[in-house]
């Protein structure tokens, strides 16, 4: 949504953003977004007879709040037209962990929650340095949190993006694939997968329901097409990005009700970055070079979702 990003004119400085080579300088000088004070007119105050504009986002912050699903300081934020622009916000969510291992790997006997927590580090590392978003995870080390957890995490920060990595087990299967949201699996090894990854909240000992999506459905569905529209682009995106570096498991976008995707307001896909059951991926995944280059393609995959 560009359109955040709209200043009134002649009201604001962005300083010299053009001449400005490297991106991190552009975040800095883009974050220090302040009035234009001008020596004549001086700092100019609020006009409180301004009409405050909903943009789409923040109409859907109010639906849901009205829903009775939307965390408070969401509803603050759409009241309140935008003045500052800061860079979107992408919630990068490395699966399990803590007493969740995951899957673990036939071969060598990775532990999943090791695997997605590296590559997530290593993906919010490069994200960082590309300079084009901001970046937050639901995790940095070894602690278990629940599915319903990791979702509320991504929606009270209102991130653009939730991109949760993972690297299960599919018997007989290689290869990297993309998971959006769906009631009803794909197919069978999708719905296998969904089925094992609801399961960790039981494996952490914890018990706390995904976001209702029964409520969601019957009052926000205009804010759930958009959503859906939006996951679907991220992860067409992130297929074409990921088909450059890795091997990918055929039919690679598939569909399942993965509870972690279940924010009604957020974007959000799963990336399998490849599967702990097969020796090849695994032998893959646990070195730095292999996590590096598939941290580089769903960079590249934000990034052209984040552009357009
Ligand atoms: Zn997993």
């Amino acid at each position: 949504m560009r359109r955040r990003r709209r200043v009134p004119p002649g009201r604001y400085t962005i300083g010299s953003v053009a001449r400005r080579r490297n991106r991190s300088d552009w975040r800095t000088t883009y974050g220090s977004l302040a009035p234009y004070d001008s020596p004549r007119r001086g700092t100019p105050k609020p006009d409180k007879r301004a009409p405050v504009t909903l943009h789409r986002r923040q109409f859907a912050a109010l639906i849901l709040a009205i829903a009775g699903i939307a965390p408070e300081e969401a509803l603050a934020q759409g009241r309140r037209p935008a003045r500052r622009a800061p860079l979107p916000l992408v919630v990068l969510d490395a699966g399990h962990g803590g007493r969740d291992p995951g899957t673990i790997g036939t071969a060598r006997r990775t532990r999943e929650k090791i695997i997605t927590l590296a590559a997530t580090l290593e993906l919010k590392r490069q994200l960082e340095r590309g300079g084009r978003c901001r970046v937050a995870v639901t995790r940095s080390r070894d602690v278990f949190v629940s599915l319903g957890r990791r979702v509320d995490f991504a929606r009270q920060r209102q991130a653009k993006l939730f991109v949760s990595l993972h690297a299960d087990s599919a018997p007989g299967a290689r290869g990297a694939s993309v998971y959006t949201l769906n009631d009803r699996a794909s197919d069978a090894l999708s719905a296998n997968l969904a089925r094992r990854e609801n399961d960790a909240d039981r494996a952490g000992g914890l018990n706390i329901p995904p976001v209702s999506l029964e409520v969601a459905r019957i009052l926000i569905s205009l804010v759930q097409a958009e959503t859906r529209a939006g996951s679907d682009r991220m992860a067409r995106l992130t297929v074409d990005s990921l088909g450059d570096a890795v091997p990918l498991l055929p039919n690679t976008h598939r569909q399942a009700g993965f509870a972690v995707l279940k924010a009604p307001d957020i974007p959000s896909v799963l990336v399998e970055m490849g599967f702990l059951s097969d020796a090849r991926d695994e032998a893959a995944l646990r070195r730095p070079d292999h996590r590096a280059k598939v941290a580089q393609a769903l960079a590249r995959g934000i990034h052209a979702f984040l552009a357009a």
